[in-house]
């Protein structure tokens, strides 16, 4: 695959991300793909996925888990919804993730990625359970010849880090969102790269304007189209390249409600990112 190919967050039904003749008709190769409803998670679904994929020239990436019942409404909603920290539905969550592996495998993609929540405290005891968890959902990717990347934004880079160090197998990676740390507020996205950056395999290009200062980590900052927020797209792929990063540039909108503006944005995003790629590869 070529050095920081473009790509795009994508969909198979109607979830998250853009459809797949979004990413065709904007000539880009690669994707990450947001997880179908579970019943259409099955072999039959898989090889037509594919098919359309082939016949459009486009790779699929990594394939992200999600859950019913997950809302990303405000902050504390987020925290009590998404991932596998919520207590309640830890357990079936995880054997459905175990189900989001298989269906990877079906479409020959060797990375899963998810939002694994808002990580509890270390020594909690939801903290240690959250561990037990992990592992046991790692040995089953691991058995399907695949890597986990865990997507940043709701901890810092630092507790990030002590969480993986814990867990302690070697196929759990990061997919690295800059936006997300600023929309979080959980720290400057370009300081948390180079904390992070040797564990990093995959990442999102979005960009998010901070929440007012007595705002951060309580309310959202605010997503903007790529290059127009407070990432700083070119400070941000110098400093991929600083890590050694080469894998696909995975362009992240979530205005899901609004197609058109999706769309004209990413357009947007795929210029801004090749002309920042030739300037930056250039040797
Ligand atoms: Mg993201």
């Amino acid at each position: 695959m070529q050095k920081w190919a473009i790509g795009v967050f994508a969909s198979v039904d109607a979830g998250l991300g853009v459809h797949l003749d979004v990413a065709k008709e904007l000539g880009i190769h690669t994707v990450q793909v947001h997880t179908p409803h579970k019943e259409s998670r099955n072999e039959a679904a898989a090889k037509a996925f594919l098919q359309r994929c082939k016949d459009a020239d486009i790779t699929i990436t990594c394939l992200f888990g999600g859950f019913e019942g997950e809302s990303y409404a405000d902050i504390a909603t987020t925290a009590r919804t998404v991932g596998l920290v919520p207590e309640a539905t830890r357990a079936s969550r995880a054997a459905e993730m175990k189900e989001i592996s298989d269906f990877a495998k079906l479409l020959g993609c060797n990375t899963i990625g998810m939002h694994i929540g808002f990580v509890p405290e270390k020594g909690s005891a939801s903290y240690n359970s959250l561990i037990a968890v992990t592992r046991d959902l790692l040995d089953h990717v691991k058995n399907n010849g695949q890597n986990m990347h865990l997507e940043t934004g709701q901890e810092t880079a630092d507790h990030l880090l002590e969480f993986m160090h814990d867990v302690g197998r070697d196929n759990l990676f990061i997919n690295f969102d800059p936006a997300n740390m600023i929309l979080y507020g959980t720290g400057d996205p370009i300081e948390a790269l180079k904390k992070v950056g040797h564990l990093v395999r995959s990442i999102h290009c979005k960009d998010a304007k901070w929440a007012a200062p007595d705002q951060r980590g309580k309310g959202w900052g605010t997503e903007v189209a790529l290059g127009d927020g407070d990432v700083g797209m070119e400070n941000y792929l110098r400093t991929l390249q600083s890590v050694g990063y080469t894998g696909p540039l995975t362009i992240e909108r979530e205005i899901a409600h609004d197609r058109e503006r999706q769309k004209a944005d990413i357009g947007q995003a795929v210029r801004l990112l090749e002309s920042l790629r030739t300037k930056l590869l250039r040797t």
